[in-house]
């Protein structure tokens, strides 16, 4: 049996396409507006849902930076406890395995006799090369993948995705004209689970203390989070106070969970049209949904480039001046450098796993520019660190600041003493996070001590 919505919103089952179906959660850590878990609904008589964890992302991951420090690796928990929860209240449970994505499904596939496995679409390479390793071990067996995490399909893009635009402006000009229902899908039972099967859990609770106190994982956080900041009055002022350095309410602060997934960004624009019907569209509400459309527009520029986000040269095909110094690498990465405001930024991050998107402007244009460091080991940096790292926006962002991405002008060295006296004129910030204690030189060896022959 298989379950559809009827006119009244009600589930009834019909004949499923497929005995078992298996769902492999991978960024999309919901159960409400999950387009890709609802197809799995309809077309499985019993279904699997799974997680697949690699623990040794905590240990490894691009130039010997693990990939997942400890802020997200708490909201990753977090968010998977309360996914396990709502999957309980619809009759499923979570299947959480650990190893390497490919290795542990071929085991699971095999052994249950999966006939078909369903999936949200992933825009970064590695996550598509494995899933690509995987379908070539099962040749036969059907692969659906649902585009889940983007305001527009593949095929509702006014372009095929090899003739995405080469700047966000133009990809904004040709998209914002589409115009796009965001209701969202509800989904209140699920197929049953095949009978005898073991669920290990995730140790959820052990790491709680180290969460941030201003993001909690999940769905459920997610969508009170949305709720709370669309019932105040901050997204009409949002155009005159996104860029603070350090205010809870001055951006919305969905990237989190949007990054895991928890929160769908339909449900954002549905929440948004709802806001704007009742209080009126103003600058600022406008440019909620244009800092999203960036969002957007790095998802297809990740899945358009593929592996060629994390190369040197990024899309211009030149590599930059710069190198590795590791003294300069690490005093960048623990705020300890000659720049009070890139220091106070960087203490931030590492103390909360979030900073504004002016601070990370700030402290990725230090790194390339004052710095001279290789842009790369700083989006390794963020990709340990951010609460709320998503593969494209961040390595796409960072290209863009290092002059080899989608910039016009490619080249965008921030003054830090002026954004200093604009963002943070009486140095509340920089106190704050005590910045301003460095007072060291960049290099503690200079040129002229190095030894001459
Ligand atoms: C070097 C660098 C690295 C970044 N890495 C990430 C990352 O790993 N994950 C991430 O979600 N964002 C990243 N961003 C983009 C941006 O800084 C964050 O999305 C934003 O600060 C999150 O806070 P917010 O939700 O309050 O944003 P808001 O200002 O409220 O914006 C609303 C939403 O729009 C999207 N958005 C806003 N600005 C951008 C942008 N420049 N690029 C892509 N999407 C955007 C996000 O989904 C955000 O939640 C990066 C920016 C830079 C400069």
């Amino acid at each position: 049996m298989t379950y559809v919505m009827n006119t009244k919103q009600q589930l009834v089952s019909i004949m499923a396409d497929y005995r078992l179906g298996l769902f492999v959660f991978r960024n999309d850590l919901r159960v409400e507006d999950n387009l890709a878990l609802y197809d799995a609904a309809q077309r499985s008589e019993i279904l699997i849902c799974c997680f697949c964890f690699n623990p040794t992302q905590n240990k490894y991951g691009h130039y010997g930076i693990p990939a997942m420090g400890k802020h997200r690796f708490t909201f990753l928990q977090q968010s998977l406890k309360q996914l396990r929860t709502e999957l309980e209240m619809r009759g499923q449970k979570l299947i959480v395995l650990t190893g390497t994505f490919d290795w542990i499904l071929t085991e699971l596939i095999s052994e249950r006799q999966v006939d078909a496995v369903f999936l949200s679409q992933h825009q970064g390479y590695y996550e598509r090369l494995q899933l690509s390793l995987l379908q070539q071990r099962f040749p036969f067996l059907p692969f659906h993948e649902t585009p889940n995490n983007t305001l527009f399909s593949e095929p509702e893009l006014p372009f095929e995705l090899a003739d995405l635009p080469e700047t966000f402006s133009q990809f904004r000009k040709k998209v914002e004209p589409l115009s796009r229902d965001f209701s969202v899908q509800l989904v209140d039972a699920l197929p049953p689970l095949p009978e005898n099967i073991s669920y290990p859990g995730f140790k959820a609770e052990t790491l709680n203390e180290l969460a941030s106190a201003d993001f909690e994982g999940g769905e459920r956080a997610g969508l009170e989070h949305l709720a709370s900041y669309f019932s105040g009055q901050s997204a009409g002022t949002y155009k005159q106070t996104r860029n603070a350095l350090d205010d809870f309410s001055s951006s919305t602060k969905f990237s989190p969970w949007l990054a895991q997934g928890c929160l769908s960004v339909r449900q954002i624009m549905a929440a948004l049209r709802e806001y704007e019907a009742q209080f009126g569209e103003n600058e600022s509400s406008y440019w909620i949904s244009f800092e999203l459309l960036w969002r957007e527009y790095f998802f297809w520029y990740a899945l358009k480039h593929g592996k060629r986000l994390f190369a040197f040269s990024g899309l211009s095909g030149k590599s930059p001046k710069t190198s590795f110094y590791s003294e300069r690498f690490q005093k960048w990465c623990s705020g300890n450098t000659p720049y009070p405001i890139v220091n106070a930024c960087m203490k931030q991050l590492n103390a909360t796993g979030y900073m504004s998107n002016r601070g990370r402007q700030l402290v990725a244009s230090c790194f390339v520019h004052e710095l001279s460091l290789d842009w790369r080991y700083g989006a390794a940096y963020f990709e340990q660190q951010l609460i709320d790292y998503d593969v494209s926006s961040n390595w796409g962002n960072w290209q863009y600041l290092a002059g080899v991405g989608a910039d016009p002008r490619g080249h965008r060295q921030f003054n830090l003493e002026k954004q200093t006296e604009r963002y943070d004129p009486d140095n509340e910030f920089i106190k704050r996070w005590a910045g301003d204690l460095s007072g060291q030189p960049i290099d503690s060896v200079d040129a002229a001590d190095w030894p001459v022959r």
